[in-house]
């Protein structure tokens, strides 16, 4: 019997293969007496030698890929790995105890795992799990294990597992990792990002031990409803396939007509399509789909996987290397969004008990106006060059939205003193994300240039649903009535004091609400690349009068099935 399963979608597409079940392999060391220790350290370095291989290859593909700072954990590793004091310890040990290389390096391990744990210092910590993962690796070697090692999958499959390391993701086979199904995780999570970069389509959020899920049962996943069904009838996985079918040869035909100039509806209404990107990888991606802009570039990756903050000059290369890639198109650089389920160690020492409800984003921002004024001051001087517009995340407030303004003028006067450019006409907008904001855009409108609708987190604050909490997420739904007359309240607003009203929450990326995102006025749609020809095809089907028409119809409705079944009824025409 078919077993229906619903996750969260992180990575779109479609996938349809066996499982693969995948956990971080726990080894049976064995304990072997040995008379040659000269022999068993050249096994060792032997070991060595080839992890450090694996661990370099994936560090330039990592680098290659997604960039420098999300490839710095394998350098750390590779450090780990030629830390001279670990080989040093395991000579004299194996010389005292006259044991195998194998059960030594386990029980070395254990001694430093005890004791960095014991140091009451997270960075200590954190590290442990650094070198367990090396440790690992060595071991998969000395064992000649042929653990499920993520580069060897024999068989096209879905990966099931519990929880996917960034390295664990970064060295995926990519002919044979068709889906990735992790408990574990949220849309941010670095296994999502680097599924989105690499176009693995992954759904994250159910639970894999289920009995229903076994290893080598046939799977259909889908990265953009975050549906997973196990044993599908032969009728679903022919439905599916149609479907896949479909997505790809819409992305193939449309890649060629993406050169043929702005989207545009039926009736001749042109829709500017942007992308959202996170990484540099995703530039690439974004020029391949010929978006006109980058609507959403969320800076707070810069922040991550290091220990220190990114300096000035470092934010600036960065910015100004996505303007300068995208130029004359604009790019939107929204200020850090740090907080919520995007945790900072050097910025965090602490959690917060609520973090989705706690200082994140704008708050952060504030809280710490001398890190904000160096972001402020690195995208200023970016301006001078390339097509930017700053953007805040979660105002809440007119009092918030100048607080963050008179920051940026204090960058300003700053750099003019310096003697130093920058665009002085840069347009600045409000992401509007929180209910608060939306019910007052009208006065938010006064004295912002943009808007941008997060619609991620309006439906997570407005429904009081955790967007990142999978016991919930059936309770997630961007179709609810209020959430569509709030979405019509913020474009009318912004409509009524002529400014643009974009969207760059995962519903712009969604087909099925194109039609009436367009009726309620949004005027731009920006989303992860891999979705635009999806979207361009569905504008190219539209005529906005009978757009207008439907979100007069839809603003009606009571609940959100009706809506629902209203709009999957025009999608499917
Ligand atoms: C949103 O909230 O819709 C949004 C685009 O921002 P993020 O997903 O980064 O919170
Ligand atoms: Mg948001």
């Amino acid at each position: 019997m078919e077993i229906y399963l619903q996750g969260m979608g992180v990575s779109p597409g479609i996938a349809i293969a066996p499982a693969l079940f995948y956990s971080r392999a726990s080894f049976e060391v064995p304990r072997r007496p040995i008379t040659d220790v000269q022999a068993e350290l050249m096994r060792l370095d032997e070991a060595v030698a080839k992890v450090r291989r694996e661990l370099t290859s994936i560090y330039k593909k990592t680098v290659d890929a997604v960039g420098k700072a999300h490839a710095e954990i394998f350098r750390v590793h590779l450090m780990i790995l030629d830390d001279v004091a670990l080989r040093d310890d395991l000579a004299a040990q194996m010389e005292q105890e006259r044991l195998n290389v194998e059960f030594i390096l386990s029980s070395i391990a254990s001694k430093y795992t005890e004791m960095m744990n014991n140091i009451d210092d997270q960075r200590f910590r954190e590290r442990t799990a650094d070198l367990l993962d090396v440790v690992d690796r060595l071991q998969r070697h000395l064992l000649k294990s042929d653990g499920p090692l993520l580069r060897h999958i024999s068989e096209p499959s879905i990966l099931v597992a519990q929880d996917l390391a960034p390295s664990d993701t970064a060295s995926l086979d990519l002919d044979k990792a068709l889906g990735l199904l992790v408990e574990t995780g949220s849309p941010t999570s670095h296994s999502a990002i680097l599924a989105r970069a690499l176009e693995i389509p992954a759904v994250v959020g159910i639970s894999i031990s289920q009995k229903s899920l076994s290893p080598g049962s046939l799977m259909i996943l889908d990265g953009t409803s975050g549906v997973v069904i196990i044993n599908p009838s032969q009728e679903t996985v022919e439905k599916y396939q149609t479907e896949q079918q479909r997505l790809q040869s819409i992305q193939s035909h449309l890649l060629e007509s993406l050169l043929s100039g702005p989207a545009c509806t039926k009736d001749g209404t042109a829709v500017t399509l942007e992308s959202n990107i996170e990484l540099p990888l995703e530039i690439k991606h974004s020029l391949k789909m010929n978006v006109q802009g980058v609507g959403l570039y969320r800076t707070e990756y810069l922040f991550f996987n290091r220990d220190t903050l990114p300096t000035e000059e470092e934010q600036y290369q960065a910015y100004l290397h996505v303007a300068s890639e995208l130029f004359p198109a604009p790019v939107t650089l929204r200020t850090m969004d740090i907080g919520g389920d995007k945790f900072v160690k050097y910025l965090q020492n602490y959690k917060d008990s609520n973090p989705q409800l706690g200082l994140r984003a704008i708050r952060l921002s504030l809280a710490y106006p001398d890190i904000f004024k160096v972001q402020l001051r690195a995208m200023l001087r970016a301006s001078a060059q390339g097509n930017i517009r700053i953007m805040f995340p979660m105002i809440s407030s007119l009092e918030e939205l100048r607080h963050a303004k008179a920051i940026l003028q204090e960058a300003r006067q700053e750099l003019s003193s310096e003697g130093v450019a920058y665009n002085p006409d840069l347009k600045v907008g409000s992401m509007i994300e929180v209910p608060s904001a939306a019910v007052q855009a009208d006065q938010i409108a006064e004295e912002c240039d943009f808007f941008s609708l997060g619609t991620n987190d309006l439906i997570q604050y407005l429904l009081a649903v955790d967007r990142v909490n999978e016991k919930i997420a059936h309770l997630y739904e961007p179709a609810h009535p209020a959430v569509i007359r709030m979405i019509a309240n913020v474009s009318s607003a912004a409509a009524a004091h002529n400014i643009p009203c974009s969207i760059c929450g995962e519903m712009a990326g969604d087909p099925l609400y194109t039609e009436l995102l367009l009726g309620l006025g949004v005027s731009s749609f920006s989303m992860a690349s891999v979705s635009i020809p999806l979207i361009r095809a569905r504008i190219a089907a539209l005529n906005r009068e009978d757009a207008k028409h439907l979100a007069r119809d839809i603003l009606q409705k009571k609940t959100a099935e009706e809506i629902k079944t209203i709009l999957r009824s025009r999608l499917e025409g």
